[in-house]
C-alpha cells in the first residue's frame, strides 16, 4: 500500500498553488505535488508585474473597465469587480511575506511602489520586482512554505488523475483524491484528501512555439474534464507578441514593459507599422500586436521582426530591465546598442475548468484556482497582469471556502492502488516521441493566431486520429511522463479546436477569417463544453 492522506491536496506550486496552501496551513495538513521542482512552472517566468489599483489617480472603476474593454464583451463583470477589488489586499499578504517588490522615490520625498503600464491599462499599475516579479514572488512563497510544519512537499510528483466516488461506483458526486506519478520510484501512488485543488496552470504547451515552461502541458484541464468537470472558452489561447528570436532561447520573453517605455516594433527594413493596424501602437491589446506582427511577418516572409528600445540609455535598460538585458546579451543581443529580434509565441490560456467565486468546480470537494481555471476574468482576452492578480485573489477565496467547509469533508476510504496488471513496459517509445511532435505542429499551423474552419476541421480530424492512437498506448503500456503529458496535451488540443470551430466569430483573441468580425445579433456567449458529449473513445458528439 502506497498512501498518502492529508486534508488537502494541492496539484501544483506556482502563485495559486503555493498561496493557497500557505493559507490553509495554520489549521490543515496540506499535500502540495509539483511534477518539477518546486519553483517550476509560469509564475517563476513572470516579468512584468501584478496589476492592481494603488495609485491615488487610479480608481478601481478603472480597472474594471479596461479588464472589460480586453475582454471584449466575455468578462464576467461581477467576477472582474470581485478580483479588482481584493487586489490591494492580496498585495499586502506578498509584502508581509516579504517580496521585494521595486520602490522609488516620489517628488514629495517619500518612498512608494513604482507602477509601469502596460497594454490595455489606462493607467499605471502594474506593481514590480523589477523584471523578474515572478522569480522574487515563487522564491519567496516556496521558501516559506519549506518551513511550515503543516506542509508537506512532494517534487517530481505527477498527478495524472482525479479518484472521484463516481469512478468508484460510490455514491456523491465527490472528488477524493489523486493518482500521482513519483517520476523518481515509477511509480503511482494513493495520495488520498478531503479536498483537491486544481493549480497545475496552462496549456501553452500544446502549441510548438510557447514562452510557457514545460510543466505547461494542462494536465488539470485534462484531469478534471476526464472527472467530468465542464471547461469553457478554451479557444481563447493568447499569443505573446514578443519572444526572442534566438534559436537557443527557447521563446525567452520579452516583456510588454518594453513598449510600455516607448520600444518600437519595427519591420527588417526598419520601418515602423503599429498604427497601420491600431491607432494605440505597440501599446494596442496583445492579441492586435500579436496579429500584426503574425501578419507582417507572413506578408514578407520573415522569421522575425524587431524591438526598439535604443532611445533609453544602458543605465536605464540595466535598472529597469536587469534581467531582460543580460538575457539578451547573452544571446549576443545588446538592446541598449542593437534592436531586438522578436516572435509571437503561445502565452496565456484565457479558458479552463469552471468555477465560482471560490474556485469550486462542477466536482464537489475540487477546487480549481489559478490558470487551470475559468473564472470569467478574463473573457475573450486577458489583459496584461491580470493573471498572477487572479492566482492570489482566487487562492485566497477558495482557502477561504476550504476553511468554512472544513468539517464536511469526511477522510476518504478504501480507495483502489493504481492497478497495472495489464499492461507492460512500452516498446515502443517513439509513438509518444512521434505525436508529442506532429500535436504541437499541427496545432501551431492550423489552431494559431489566425484561424479558418478548413484548417481547424484538419487539425480536428489529426487530433481524433491522435487520441485514438494514445489512448490505445495508454491502456497497453506502462505509464511514463511523457506518455501522461502527451495523454493531456491531446485532450487540451481537442477541446481548444472543438471550441474555436463553435465560435462562429472572430472576438478577443479568437480571430477566424471565415467569420472576421464579431456577431453582434446577440449577446455574446461563453463556449461552455461538458463532458458528457465526449464519449470514452475520445470522439466529439456534439453539444
Ligand atoms: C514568460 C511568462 C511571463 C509572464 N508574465 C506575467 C506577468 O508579468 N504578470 C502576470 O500577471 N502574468 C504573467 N504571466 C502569466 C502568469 O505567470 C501565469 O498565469 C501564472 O503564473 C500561473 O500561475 P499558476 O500558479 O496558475 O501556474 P504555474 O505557475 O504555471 O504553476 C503550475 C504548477 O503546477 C505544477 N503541475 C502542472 N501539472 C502538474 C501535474 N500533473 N502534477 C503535479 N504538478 C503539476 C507545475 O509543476 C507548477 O508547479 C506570464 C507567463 C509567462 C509564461
Amino acid at each position: 500500500m502506497d498512501q498518502q492522506y492529508q486534508d488537502v491536496l494541492v496539484i501544483g506550486s506556482g502563485a495559486a498553488g503555493i498561496s493557497l496552501a500557505l493559507r490553509l496551513a495554520h489549521r490543515f495538513k496540506v499535500a502540495v505535488v509539483s511534477k518539477g521542482a518546486l519553483t517550476d512552472g509560469s509564475t517563476l517566468w513572470a516579468q512584468g508585474g501584478i496589476s492592481v489599483v494603488l495609485d491615488p489617480e487610479d480608481s478601481l472603476e478603472a480597472h474594471v473597465a479596461d479588464t472589460l474593454t480586453a475582454g471584449a464583451g466575455l468578462c464576467d463583470e461581477e467576477t472582474v469587480r470581485f478580483t479588482v477589488r481584493h487586489g490591494p489586499s492580496a498585495i499586502d499578504w506578498l509584502i508581509e511575506r516579504g517580496v521585494a517588490f521595486t520602490r522609488e522615490r516620489r517628488p514629495d520625498g517619500t518612498l512608494g511602489y513604482h507602477l509601469t503600464r502596460e497594454g490595455g491599462h489606462t493607467h499605471r499599475r502594474v506593481i514590480h520586482a523589477a523584471d523578474a516579479t515572478g522569480y522574487a514572488l515563487e522564491n519567496t512563497l516556496a521558501e516559506e512554505a519549506r518551513t511550515r510544519e503543516n506542509i508537506a512537499l512532494f517534487e517530481s510528483h505527477l498527478a495524472l488523475d482525479l479518484i472521484t466516488a463516481s469512478k468508484l461506483g460510490l455514491s456523491g458526486n465527490r472528488c477524493l483524491g489523486a493518482y500521482v506519478y513519483d517520476r523518481t520510484a515509477h511509480r503511482v501512488k494513493v495520495f488520498k484528501a478531503r479536498f483537491v485543488v486544481l493549480a497545475t496552470g496552462g496549456a501553452g504547451k500544446v502549441y510548438l512555439y510557447t514562452s510557457n515552461p514545460d510543466v505547461a502541458t494542462g494536465d488539470g484541464i485534462a484531469m478534471a474534464w476526464r472527472a467530468g468537470c465542464r471547461v469553457a472558452n478554451m479557444e481563447f489561447v493568447q499569443f505573446h507578441p514578443t519572444c526572442l528570436y534566438h534559436p537557443e532561447a527557447k521563446s525567452f520573453l520579452i516583456s510588454e514593459a518594453v513598449r510600455g517605455e516607448g520600444g518600437r516594433l519595427l519591420l527588417p527594413d526598419g520601418a515602423p507599422f503599429m498604427q497601420k493596424f491600431d491607432p494605440r501602437g505597440e501599446l494596442a491589446p496583445r492579441d492586435v500586436v500579436a496579429r500584426a506582427i503574425d501578419h507582417e511577418m507572413k506578408r514578407l516572409g520573415s522569421e522575425y521582426v524587431y524591438l526598439d528600445i535604443r532611445h533609453k540609455t544602458p543605465d536605464f535598460l540595466k535598472q529597469h530591465f536587469p534581467n531582460i538585458y543580460a538575457r539578451c546579451k547573452a544571446f549576443g543581443v545588446d538592446m541598449a546598442t542593437q534592436p531586438m529580434p522578436v516572435v509571437p509565441a503561445a502565452h496565456y490560456t484565457c479558458g479552463g475548468v469552471v468555477t465560482d467565486f471560490r474556485g469550486r468546480t462542477d466536482l464537489r470537494a475540487l477546487y480549481a484556482v489559478g490558470e487551470v481555471s475559468h473564472t470569467g476574468l478574463h473573457g475573450a482576452n486577458r489583459m496584461a497582469s491580470n493573471s498572477l492578480l487572479e492566482c492570489l485573489v482566487f487562492a485566497e477565496a477558495a482557502a477561504r471556502d476550504i476553511l468554512e467547509e472544513a468539517e464536511a469533508g469526511p477522510e476518504p476510504s478504501g480507495l483502489p492502488e493504481w492497478d497495472e496488471s495489464r499492461v507492460t513496459d512500452s516498446d515502443e517509445e517513439v509513438v509518444v516521441a512521434h505525436n508529442w511532435h506532429e500535436l504541437r505542429r499541427f496545432m501551431w499551423d492550423y489552431v494559431g493566431i489566425v484561424r479558418t474552419t478548413k484548417r481547424l476541421q484538419r487539425a480536428k480530424r489529426r487530433a481524433d486520429l491522435l487520441t485514438h492512437e494514445i489512448e490505445e498506448y495508454y491502456g497497453n503500456f506502462r505509464v511514463t511522463n511523457d506518455l501522461i503529458e502527451l495523454r493531456n496535451l491531446v485532450v487540451v488540443a481537442e477541446l481548444i479546436i472543438q471550441s474555436a470551430l463553435e465560435r462562429k466569430e472572430s472576438r478577443g483573441l479568437h480571430y477566424t477569417r471565415d467569420y472576421p468580425e464579431p456577431d453582434d445579433s446577440r449577446p455574446p456567449q461563453n463556449t461552455v463544453l461538458t463532458p458528457g458529449n465526449y464519449r470514452e473513445d475520445g470522439d466529439w458528439v456534439g453539444t
